[in-house]
């Protein structure tokens, strides 16, 4: 294969806190280089002048629903959908039909991902068809590849449960992914518990359905040593015992989606059922909370929850509606032209918390261009707007609260190990 490269690009890699005109020498799969000037020789050329090159986006919490959901997404079309964002690398959450509980599972999934464009990792189920009521065959899962646990869709209920998990995934040494929701408070609530609840008379989720469970595996994980990622924090309470932790220097780390950090309880109003999802959006308040966690570095990594569904049901009356939204095509351009313009967050920051933290954090290949490494990269237009048009998705999923919103971002160009996924915005 010939070496590529990337011409004349202003890279923003802070894994090296590189942020300035470089080109990019990518050769074998990885990058070879990154200088002020690559002589072209007979290498191919590609002029990224005037673009943004950074190490491939990766996500951490995608709903891929095959096997059992293909009505609502493949792993081919999910693959799609993450190239087409810039994504390089994608965690396929277990909540399928049936579960990813076990390590023949997991080799079925990474067959079934094996012609998708972009690098899917496996996460198993926590527990046995994520039911909550006995442990999953975690060891033999991570000797299969999972990369991480999870009974995401639900929280584990029992605290006994959730300590005997953390147990195992520190014999593992993989992270619990836990979604934080104490059913017992939660019940059958639909949205923030605020004016619009009482307005639409619908049972609310409490904050303390985040904070008690949150609060609760925080402990276990510091008693069990076991790594812990909190996913899709939703609350300024949840930050604030989160800081805690981190203060003690537990082995805790979190999410946020650009769902959270960008809308509030008060786009239900619009949205109707495109703002249902769980946790719920909340207060004004909340959202600045969440967004100053993560411009600090108390929250880590930006991740997408990317949950499609079909049209059908999302178009059914919000109590009945199921609860997501897709993200895999939308979060860079939405995140950079409303926090990055803003001022709320730098471009490093927000390529530091959507590549390279979620690399570190979860032990993944990429999240870096320095040299050696995997030519996973990504390359966005930050100069010209665009609107972001659902119908152009590659995912089945239509169901995103931020279709025809005005934006700049847009990905342009997506590597995965040195080979051309999308270019364009037409995936390979
Ligand atoms: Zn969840």
């Amino acid at each position: 294969m010939r070496e590529i490269v990337l011409q004349g690009g202003t890279v923003v890699d802070p894994s090296q806190k590189l942020h300035g005109v470089y080109d990019v020498l990518i050769g074998e799969g990885k990058v070879t280089a990154v200088a002020r000037r690559i002589p072209a020789e007979d290498r191919m050329i590609l002029d990224v002048s005037g673009l943004t090159v950074v190490p491939g986006l990766i996500d951490v919490h995608t709903h891929l629903r095959e096997p059992g959901y293909e009505e609502k997404e493949t792993v081919p079309t999910g693959g799609r959908a993450a190239a087409a964002g810039g994504y390089t690398a994608i965690a396929a959450m277990p909540n399928t039909r049936p579960v990813t509980d076990s390590a023949a599972k997991i080799r079925q999934l990474k067959q079934l991902a094996a012609g998708t464009p972009v690098r899917v990792w496996p996460v198993g189920a926590a527990t046995k068809g994520s039911l909550g009521e006995e442990a999953a065959e975690i060891a033999a899962m991570a000797e299969s590849g999972a990369c991480a646990v999870t009974d995401d869709g639900r929280g584990i209920q029992s605290a006994g449960m959730a300590r005997q998990v953390l147990q195992l995934c520190a014999q593992s040494d993989l992270p619990l992914l836990e979604h934080c929701e104490d059913e017992s408070i939660a019940g059958c609530g639909q949205l923030h518990g605020g004016r619009l609840a009482q307005k639409l008379k619908l049972p609310a989720i409490p904050v303390s359905s985040e904070t008690v469970m949150l609060a609760r595996d925080i402990l276990l994980a510091g008693e069990t040593q076991a790594r812990l990622h909190l996913m899709h924090l939703s609350a300024a309470a949840s930050v604030e015992i989160l800081r805690l932790a981190k203060e003690r220097g537990l082995p805790v780390t979190a999410e946020v989606t650009p769902h959270h950090l960008l809308l509030t309880e008060n786009d239900v109003e619009n949205l109707a059922a495109l703002a249902k999802m769980k946790p719920p959006l909340r207060s004004a308040a909340d959202r600045a909370a969440l967004q100053s966690a993560l411009a600090e570095g108390v929250i880590d990594i930006i991740a997408t929850d990317h949950a499609p569904h079909t049209e059908t049901e999302k178009n059914s009356s919000f109590a009945d509606a199921p609860f997501g939204v897709v993200g895999l095509e939308t979060a860079f351009p939405v995140l950079y032209t409303c926090l990055v313009e803003a001022g709320i967050l730098t471009i490093d920051q927000l390529v530091d918390r959507m590549s390279c933290r979620p690399a570190a954090v979860f032990r993944l290949p990429g999240g870096t261009l320095k040299p050696g490494s995997p030519a996973d990269v990504a390359v966005f237009d930050l100069r010209s707007r665009y609107k972001i048009d659902k119908t152009r998705f590659y995912s089945k999923g239509k169901n995103t609260p931020f279709h025809g919103l005005t934006v700049r971002g847009r990905p342009v160009l997506t590597l995965v190990g040195g080979r051309i996924v999308m270019r364009n915005g037409k995936v390979y």
